[in-house]
């Protein structure tokens, strides 16, 4: 079994449409995809109705989350999968940080602006197609511009990493945790070790997150390196909890394919029996 937990659509920042997500998944021979678009469940349905056959899938979404025990706090990313999406405690919150994701993008719009460089909001909202807006579509207009090669470019120091650089309004992650659980969702730690992107958060955090509901932690992902896949391992075994492993496909926005980490089909039934939804029916 070929299992890729978290993917990115044009509901979010990924590149495919939900419906060629789901063809592409099935052409790369998974077997099980998990749909984890940022802050949002709008591709969903449209992945569920364009389904091939034989392929699973699991509905789900990457909540933005920080940890306010140091300062300035620490942006994390939980994934959550199976739940309910009409729960209006966690559909209220996530519509909150797609507005506030919208305020943030105008702002980074205006510092870029004022100095000099000519990308506009409704490019940007134009190119976030109605779906969670983020930084890869500010990334596309600066490369329109021809000021970056590629959408990883942008996220360099003296662009998006960086100089044009603003928080977004996340949600508290055990606010997070707690919203998710009561929506029936499954909760995992989204590249929790990812060096490379940032400050990470202690293990003492993630002990108090495990206290709080927590199910698992993603281990085999690109942004970690070897050293630090042993290390949550370690961490996960510790704690009783499951691991996942899982591309985060973002389409053309990152080189990473379907497939390039695998979650095993045990965890995968652990949490199909631990998430209050059904998985959709196979067609
Ligand atoms: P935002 O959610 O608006 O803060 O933007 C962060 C998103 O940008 C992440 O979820 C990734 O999809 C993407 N991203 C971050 N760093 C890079 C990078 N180096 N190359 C390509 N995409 C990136
Ligand atoms: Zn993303
Ligand atoms: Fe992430
Ligand atoms: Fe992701």
């Amino acid at each position: 079994m070929r299992i890729d937990l978290h993917t990115h659509s044009t509901a979010s920042d990924g590149t495919s449409t939900p419906a060629q997500l789901v063809a592409e998944a099935a052409a790369a021979g998974l077997d099980v995809v998990g749909l984890t678009d940022h802050d949002t469940t709008a591709g969903w349905a449209p992945a569920i109705a364009a389904l091939p056959p034989g392929l699973r899938l699991v509905p789900g979404a990457e909540l933005s989350c920080r940890w306010f025990g140091t300062d300035p706090p620490i942006a994390l990313h939980l994934l959550a999968y199976l739940f309910d999406a009409e729960e209006p405690a966690l559909r209220d919150e996530l519509a909150a940080v797609r507005g506030a994701r919208e305020t943030r993008a105008e702002k980074i719009i205006d510092l870029l602006r004022a100095d000099g460089i000519d990308v506009r909001w409704d490019e940007v909202r134009e190119r976030a197609g109605g779906g969670t807006v983020g930084r890869p579509h500010i990334a596309q207009a600066l490369m329109r511009l021809g000021l970056v090669d590629s959408v990883s470019a942008a996220f360099a120091p003296e662009w998006l990493g960086r100089r044009y650089r603003l928080p977004k309004q996340d949600i508290e992650v055990f606010r997070a945790l707690t919203l998710v659980r009561h929506a029936g969702g499954v909760p995992v730690f989204a590249h929790p070790r990812a060096t490379v992107r940032g400050r990470v958060v202690p293990d003492e955090l993630i002990v108090q997150m495990a206290a709080q509901g927590l199910f698992g932690l993603e281990v085999d992902h690109t942004d970690h390196s070897p050293e630090e896949r042993v290390h949550v391992r370690g961490l996960a075994a510790e704690l009783g909890l499951v691991v996942t492993g899982s591309s985060d496909y973002h389409g053309n926005n990152k080189t990473v394919r379907l497939g390039a980490n695998l979650t095993s089909p045990e965890v995968f039934e652990r949490i199909v029996g631990e998430g209050r939804m059904a998985l959709p029916a196979m067609s």
